[in-house]
């Protein structure tokens, strides 16, 4: 199996704050992790490997040079290889330009690494959280898709997903080549090795420009290419604790709801 995985360079949003006069993110001294959905992705293209060892597992990320940190954790953890997209015409892209930047980018990868079996992404980034990418690429490139995975293993020309449902799992047969996203299963990712780590740390990530992607249609990329329009970011008044209604029958509350309500001219 040959496996791409596409990870994402995050803010860890458990320590990031919002500018309270501008409402944007303060992202200053904020630290970057691996999007941790994007872990789950690595961790079920891993677990194929760990069945079939002639598997080969590569990373792709676009961003800018910092997200090699996010690519070189992926290599520590489980990856053989991994490839950066950046370039300052990328810029300003929405999901829609970002899908088809990194599917360009994939196209260009499988020249050299050879066509691939199957696409994995996390179900969403944290700090965007818009989980438009992963369907996206898939669109692009004409593969059918499977969402929501927690686990997938090979059947033959198939791969077979344990997915999330509303309900509970459902295990679904998808041909190759295909695009899977991932969620958070029941078990935890594996660590890194210090093995892995050091020779991570030591590895040469290439990077891809956009003058590699001749075929790229730059009226598609950047913030020209990028249907999505920010009209207004603002941060949600928090909720504050309400109103208990808990009169001793249930026609006392309900009388004492419709009083609340019709006092606030709501009915
Ligand atoms: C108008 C507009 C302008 C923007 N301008 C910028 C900008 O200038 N700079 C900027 O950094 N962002 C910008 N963004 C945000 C950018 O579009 C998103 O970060 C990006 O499209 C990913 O969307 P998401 O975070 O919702 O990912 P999701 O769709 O939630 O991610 C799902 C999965 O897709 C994969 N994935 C997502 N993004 C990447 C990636 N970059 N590399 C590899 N895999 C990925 C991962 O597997 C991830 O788990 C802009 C957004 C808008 C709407």
């Amino acid at each position: 199996m040959n496996i791409l995985v596409c990870v994402k360079q995050v803010p860890d949003t458990t320590e990031i704050q919002i500018d309270p006069v501008k409402n944007t993110l303060i992202r200053e001294g904020v630290p970057s992790i691996l999007n941790p959905f994007d872990g789950y992705a690595l961790e079920a293209a891993a677990r194929i490997k760990d069945a079939d060892p002639g598997t080969t597992i590569h990373v792709l990320s676009m961003g800018p040079e910092q997200a090699k940190a996010a690519l070189k954790d992926a290599l520590a953890i489980a990856a053989d290889t991994a490839w950066l997209v950046s370039d300052r015409v990328f810029g300003g892209s929405d999901t829609l330009a970002t899908s088809y930047i990194l599917s360009e980018t994939i196209k260009k990868i499988e020249e050299e690494a050879g066509p691939f079996d199957a696409i994995f992404c996390g179900k969403q980034a944290i700090d965007g959280d818009t989980a438009q990418v992963g369907p996206e690429i898939a669109e692009h490139l004409g593969y059918p898709q499977v969402t929501y995975g927690l686990s997938a293993e090979v059947d033959g020309g198939r791969l077979k997903v344990t997915k999330e449902t509303d309900d509970g799992q459902e295990i679904v047969g998808i041909p190759l080549p295909c695009l899977v996203t991932f969620t958070k299963p029941s078990y935890d990712p594996r660590f890194p090795t210090v093995k892995r780590k050091m020779a991570a740390n030591r590895a040469e990530i290439a990077v891809i420009t956009a003058e590699g992607l001749p075929g790229i249609n730059t009226e598609h990329i950047g913030l020209k290419g990028s249907p999505t329009k920010v009209r207004k970011t603002f941060v949600p008044q928090k909720k504050t604790g309400g109103v208990k209604i808990k009169e001793d029958t249930g026609e006392a509350s309900a009388k004492k709801l419709f009083a609340l309500l019709s006092d606030a001219n709501i009915v």
